[in-house]
C-alpha cells in the first residue's frame, strides 16, 4: 500500500500590533454569538479596552478556572449550549487555549486563538492536553480542525516576561530534530501521516530562524521593544514549530521532556525549557555530529535555555531517579522509538548524563 502524507495548518495566522482591538470584528465575522475564555488576570489587562463592544454585541467573556480537566471543559460547553453561543475564542497560555479549543471541537464551532505569550506551539495545532483537576497529564485530545484563526498580537508578546519567549525558543529547537528524526527513520507525524515537504522544510526554517534570530528577539523582549528579529521569533516559535512538529512528527526531545516532567523537582520549570535538554539528550543519543552538537550548546548558552541537570532543578541527582525518568520516556507510544536503532532507558540514561556533563564543562570553562 502507498504512503499517505499529511499535513494541518491553522486556517489563518495573523501577526502584527495591536491586533486585540480587532478581536470583536473578528468574532463577528465567525457568528452572532462569542464565547471568550480567558483567566480573570487576561480579561482585566488585555481584554478590558473592548468591554464596551464586547458587550454591545453580546459576547459572553468566561472566567477560566485554570486548569485543563473535564470537569472545566463541562462547565464552558454547557454555557455554549444553554447560551446558543456560535464562535469561541481562547485568549492566554497554554491552558486557556486548549480549553478554548476543546470547547470548540466538542460543539462543533470555529475557534480564534490569541496567544498572549510566545512560551509553546500549542496555538497552531489541531491538539490539546487534558489534565486531572489536580494537574497531572490525563490525555491528548485531537481535534477534528485545527484553529480557525491565531491571532498574534505582539504588543502583548513583547509585554510578556522574556523567560516564556526563551522557553518558546526551547520548544522550537526541538521541532527540526525531531523532524529529521521521523524522516530518517520514515516514522508517522503528530497528526496521523507521514511527513510533507511543507512540515519538513517548514521545519528547518523554524530551526535557521531561531539560530539566527534568538538573541537579537531576546534583547527585544528584554527591553519590551519589538523589532523583525522578535516577530521573527514569535512566528518561528508559534506558527513555524507548531506546524512542524503536527506535519513532520515528534521524537526523543518530546519524550525526555515527558520523562523528566514525571519528576518533582522539574515541575517548576516551563516545558520549554525541559524540552531543550531533551534535544541536547537526543543528540548525544543519535550522535549527531560534535559541530553540530557545540552549535546547539552555544545557542541555549546564549540565550539561556538550559544545559544541566541543575537548570532544570535537579541538584544532583542520583541515578535511580534518572533513570524513572528514562524509562518513563521509553514508554511504548513515545516518539523517542522514532530515533534509529533500538532505544533502551539505559541509552537515554547515559545520553541524559552526557548532556549533563558538556554542560557543566562549558560552564566551568566559560563556554
Ligand atoms: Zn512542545
Amino acid at each position: 500500500m502507498s504512503k499517505t502524507f499529511k499535513s494541518v495548518f491553522p486556517g489563518k495566522y495573523i501577526q502584527g500590533e495591536g491586533l486585540i482591538s480587532e478581536l470583536p470584528e473578528m468574532i463577528k465575522s465567525f457568528g452572532d454569538k462569542g464565547l471568550i475564555i480567558s483567566s480573570r488576570r487576561i480579561r482585566e489587562t488585555i481584554l478590558s479596552e473592548d468591554f464596551v463592544r464586547y458587550e454591545e454585541d453580546g459576547t459572553l467573556l468566561e472566567e477560566f478556572n485554570g486548569e485543563c480537566c473535564e470537569k472545566e471543559l463541562k462547565r464552558l460547553y454547557d454555557i455554549v449550549i444553554s447560551r446558543k453561543v456560535n464562535v469561541v475564542a481562547g485568549v492566554g497560555g497554554g491552558k486557556a487555549i486548549d480549553t478554548a479549543k476543546i470547547v470548540a471541537d466538542r460543539a462543533g464551532l470555529p475557534v480564534i486563538i490569541v496567544p498572549t505569550i510566545a512560551s509553546t506551539d500549542a496555538p497552531c495545532s489541531g491538539c490539546a492536553i487534558i489534565y486531572s483537576e489536580g494537574g497531572v497529564f490525563e490525555s491528548v485530545y485531537y481535534q477534528k480542525m485545527n484553529p480557525q484563526v491565531v491571532l498574534v498580537d505582539m504588543t502583548i508578546i513583547a509585554r510578556a516576561p522574556v523567560r516564556f519567549l526563551v522557553a518558546g525558543m526551547g520548544d522550537a529547537l526541538a521541532t527540526w530534530f525531531e523532524a529529521r528524526s521521523c524522516e530518517r527513520t520514515q516514522s508517522m507525524n503528530a497528526c496521523g501521516g507521514y511527513s510533507t515537504m511543507a512540515g519538513l522544510n517548514l521545519a528547518k526554517l523554524c530551526y535557521d530562524t531561531i539560530l539566527q534570530y534568538g538573541t537579537a528577539a531576546k534583547m527585544a523582549a528584554e527591553n519590551n521593544i519589538i523589532t523583525p528579529a522578535l516577530y521573527h521569533v514569535a512566528e518561528a516559535n508559534i506558527l513555524l514549530s507548531g506546524i512542524g512538529f503536527e506535519s513532520s512528527g515528534l521524537a526523543a526531545a518530546h519524550s525526555i521532556h515527558n520523562g523528566l516532567s514525571a519528576l518533582d523537582a522539574t515541575h517548576a520549570y516551563f516545558h520549554g525549557e525541559k524540552v531543550a535538554f531533551g534535544v541536547l539528550t537526543g543528540l548525544h543519543l543519535t550522535d549527531a555530529l560534535p559541530a553540530e552538537t557545540a552549535g546547539v550548546y552555544a545557542f541555549c548558552e546564549e540565550v539561556g535555555l538550559p544545559t544541566t541537570f541543575a537548570d532544570i532543578g535537579l541538584v544532583e541527582p542520583d541515578k535511580k531517579m534518572l533513570m524513572k525518568a528514562a524509562i518513563k520516556a521509553c514508554e511504548p507510544q513515545e516518539g523517542i522509538h522514532h530515533e534509529a536503532g533500538l532505544i533502551t532507558p539505559e541509552k537515554v540514561l547515559y545520553s541524559m548524563l552526557a548532556a549533563d556533563a558538556m554542560g557543566k564543562n562549558r560552564k566551568t570553562k566559560g563556554f
